[in-house]
């Protein structure tokens, strides 16, 4: 225990440190809002019980929202207690922790180990299958039942733990004539089937890995004996089989919980999340202690100010203190414009001019603009593109949900899992074979009845001599079969996934076969390119962290199983490498940015009909989601939107949400229309928040003359021409500093 392996303790405030030395046998709770240092707390404090109370990394659980945020929790802890010791942490969201023990411990519920985790698109296939015997009735009913519908019904009886049977029970016809009824009556069938033909097929959907996760840990206590200390972030947006996962992974520490959150973030209410929770919690831990810190470390005083302002217009919400130390810094901008294409070229030229004009204090990789909802990326990917500004949609991507990848996917999860019917249906026309639906649903009927699963129907069919088949279906199926085959035996003999793809598309001539059907087949070629490199990133990063704790019970994982549960995973959309996030700017949806933070954050289309979304069912919930994204911003925030946006091809006439509008009602000065011009105070100010006071001046310079030659910005406020020849930018360049910076705080 050396003090300098704590030396870390020395750049937390009073209240965080009281948070990190609070006893670690009695359950705590760190409400805070945001930026306030929740999740650094709670990093050191994960760090504290392994360096000065000896706790193994393997026996502490920390469980984070996102990938993203895991990953940088991985990264904050790294440099406090050495990479080799953070491998060894059970760090990851609730999805990722459930399936690493199911796999080990899949018998003890009744699951196989290979079993393969179901996306949303094949559920949804699944349903609507199901939905199909229900038509006529339901259109006798003029009812109509749309898949994604029922699968998000079944989706929220999931995240409150209600089982098939459960659901149907609650939606006991009370009213014979009510269409809500009959409704829920058919969704309570389909529900029922849902989970049996999962089960058949071997796989669990999104929330069965929570749900038999719950199942696993409270009834198999040997799954658990590791667990020493369990640490949750964003505990606000837990819903009630997540919190049930915690109290079930906790059993063993006797109550060593530490969990931080802030109701004023609670953004997943439509995702059945409970910010009760948290009082819920303090019932079933008695004795939890609750620390609040109150400064906030990430913005300026004017954007904590204006995203305040724009929170406590709730009345009903309970008001706490958040305080900076931080200058107040360039007022948060608040443009309206014409269209939104007009909007997004200002907000590509914006950039541009501040990358410019920063001096090297400022790069593609400092700023993120946050959206309501992903299809308003369109207009301002292509205004970037057109300024050569990269950029990266996190979590927008979807590249795990594109035909080329689920093709390729499909095969493999087929070799590892030959009962997944998803992907025997799929892969069994890749390339076409015109294997029709009704064969296709003629073997799994036989699969049914003789307890086999489909592909071994089908290597029947393909070996024995059965009249009933036409030779030439028999001979496409018997080139299926071989292909399957000759990659189990490869699987079999350990290859790497990456030599696993390359063999399938060279079995399947894939490229010929992308090329005579698709117009964009190098595209598409290139991603599939990109999955092989996918594949030996996630090999690397299993070498790397090759740490596997002494569990009671061996790990089945294979290569190849670990390749398809990290790409599973990882389309819950929010991976982005370190690379990608330094380079090039975060286009996300506000949701996906909770807990992450950058310089320069833009909003667009903060608009009435988008915030608060127009098909919203929590008005109060729109209004802290624009506070969250709001308070991402480090040193600027722009909120932008625009007076006529075509929607769905039609222009419509488009209000500033009156979310801002309330506050500019009550305070013009709140925000301003004008954009900084960054005189040397303000640019000392993105300095010292932004901690980079050192940008040389030489290299300002040369950014200033570079911007005068390219920029169009002008364009947009001729009035600020006669300013950029007396800017100057003193202060810095002297080594002179800024003359409000932050005293040093233990
Ligand atoms: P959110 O609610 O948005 O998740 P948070 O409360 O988790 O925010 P952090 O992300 O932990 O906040 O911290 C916000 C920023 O403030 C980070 O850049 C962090 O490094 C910095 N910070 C936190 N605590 C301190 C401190 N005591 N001194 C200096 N900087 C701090
Ligand atoms: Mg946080």
């Amino acid at each position: 225990k050396s003090s300098e392996s704590l030396a870390f303790l020395k750049s937390l405030n009073t209240a965080q440190l009281q948070a990190v030395l609070h006893e670690p046998t009695s359950p705590l709770q760190i409400l805070a809002g945001p930026g306030s240092g929740k999740t650094k707390a709670l990093t050191s404090r994960i760090a504290h019980l392994i360096l000065h109370h000896s706790l193994p990394p393997s026996s502490i659980c920390a469980v984070t929202f996102t990938n993203k945020a895991a990953s940088e929790m991985r990264q904050r802890l790294g440099v406090l207690i050495g990479k080799q010791r953070t491998a060894e942490v059970r760090m990851g969201t609730f999805h990722a922790s459930c399936a690493l023990f199911l796999r080990k411990f899949s018998k003890v519920v009744g699951i196989e180990p290979n079993f393969t985790v179901c996306d949303a698109e094949e559920s949804k296939k699944i349903i609507s299958n199901l939905l199909k015997p229900h038509k006529n009735f339901l259109a006798s009913k003029d009812i109509t039942l749309k898949d994604g519908n029922v699968l998000s019904q079944i989706s929220r009886a999931k995240a409150k733990g209600l089982d098939a049977k459960d659901f149907i029970a609650q939606h006991k016809a009370t009213n014979e004539f009510d269409p809500q009824v009959d409704i829920q009556r058919v969704i309570g069938t389909v529900y029922e089937k849902y989970e049996k033909a999962l089960r058949r097929s071997n796989s669990l959907d999104f929330d069965d890995l929570l749900l038999f996760g719950v199942k696993l840990f409270s009834e198999h206590p040997s799954a658990t004996n590791w667990c020493r200390h369990v640490l949750v972030d964003e505990f606000q947006d837990t819903n009630v089989t997540q919190y049930e996962l915690l109290r079930a992974i906790a059993r063993p520490t006797k109550g060593c919980v530490t969990i931080v959150g802030d109701p004023d973030q609670s953004i997943y209410g439509w995702r059945s999340a409970e910010v009760g929770n948290l009082a819920k919690m303090r019932k079933d831990f008695p004795g939890t202690t609750q620390i609040f810190l109150e400064e906030n470390y990430r913005s300026t005083g004017s954007i904590l100010k204006a995203s305040l302002a724009i929170v406590s217009q709730d009345k009903t919400r309970i008001p706490k203190t958040l305080l900076t130390s931080h200058p107040s810094g360039t007022v948060p901008v608040l443009r309206s414009f014409p269209s939104e294409q007009a909007e997004a070229n200002f907000i590509a030229v914006e950039i541009k001019r501040l990358v410019a004009f920063m001096g090297g204090m400022l790069r593609w990789g400092d700023f993120a603009i946050l959206l309501r909802f992903s299809a308003l990326s369109r207009a301002i990917e292509s205004a970037l593109q057109k300024e050569a500004i990269p950029c990266a949609v996190l979590g927008g991507h979807k590249f795990f949900e594109r035909q080329e990848i689920k093709d390729i996917l499909a095969y493999l999860q087929l070799v590892d899992n030959p009962s997944f019917v998803p992907a025997l249906t799929r892969a069994i026309n890749v390339p076409s074979r015109s294997i029709g639906e009704k064969s296709l649903e003629a073997i799994t009927e036989r699969a049914l009845k003789t307890k086999l699963s489909s592909l071994e129907v089908i290597e029947r069919i393909t070996d024995a001599k059965q009249p009933d088949v036409k030779p030439a279906v028999k001979s496409k199926l018997a080139s299926f079969v071989k292909t399957v085959r000759a990659l189990r035996q490869l699987a079999a003999k350990g290859a790497s996934p990456p030599d696993l793809i390359q063999r399938l598309l060279e079995l399947i001539g894939y490229e010929d076969h992308l090329k005579k059907t698709q117009p964009e087949w190098e595209t598409r070629w290139e991603n599939v390119q990109e999955l092989i490199t996918f594949a030996s990133e996630v090999e690397q990063g299993v070498n790397l962290a090759n740490v596997e704790p002494e569990d009671s019970a061996p790990s089945s994982d294979t290569p190849l199983r670990l390749f398809l549960q990290a790409s599973m995973l990882s389309s819950e959309g929010d991976n982005q490498s370190e690379e990608d996030s330094k380079e090039k700017v975060t286009i996300t949806t506000c949701h996906a940015a909770k807990g992450l933070e950058w310089p320069v954050v833009l909003i667009p289309a903060v608009e009435q009909g988008t915030f608060p979304f127009y098909r919203t069912e929590d008005f109060q919930e729109e209004r802290r989601l624009l506070y969250v994204a709001c308070t991402r911003a480090q040193s600027l925030l722009y909120l932008s939107h625009v007076t006529k946006r075509k929607v769905g091809g039609e222009t419509k006439t488009r209000d500033l949400s009156e979310f801002v509008s309330a506050v500019t009602k009550e305070d013009s000065n709140m925000f301003t229309a004008r954009v900084s011009q960054f005189a040397a105070i303000e640019r000392a100010v993105v300095a010292q928040v932004l901690g980079r006071a050192d940008a040389p001046e030489a290299e300002v310079a040369r950014r200033v003359a570079e911007f005068r030659k390219t920029t169009r910005y002008l364009a947009f406020d001729g009035d600020e021409t006669s300013q950029l020849d007396t800017l100057s930018f003193p202060a810095l360049s002297n080594g002179m500093a800024p003359s409000f910076v932050a005293s040093s705080k233990i």
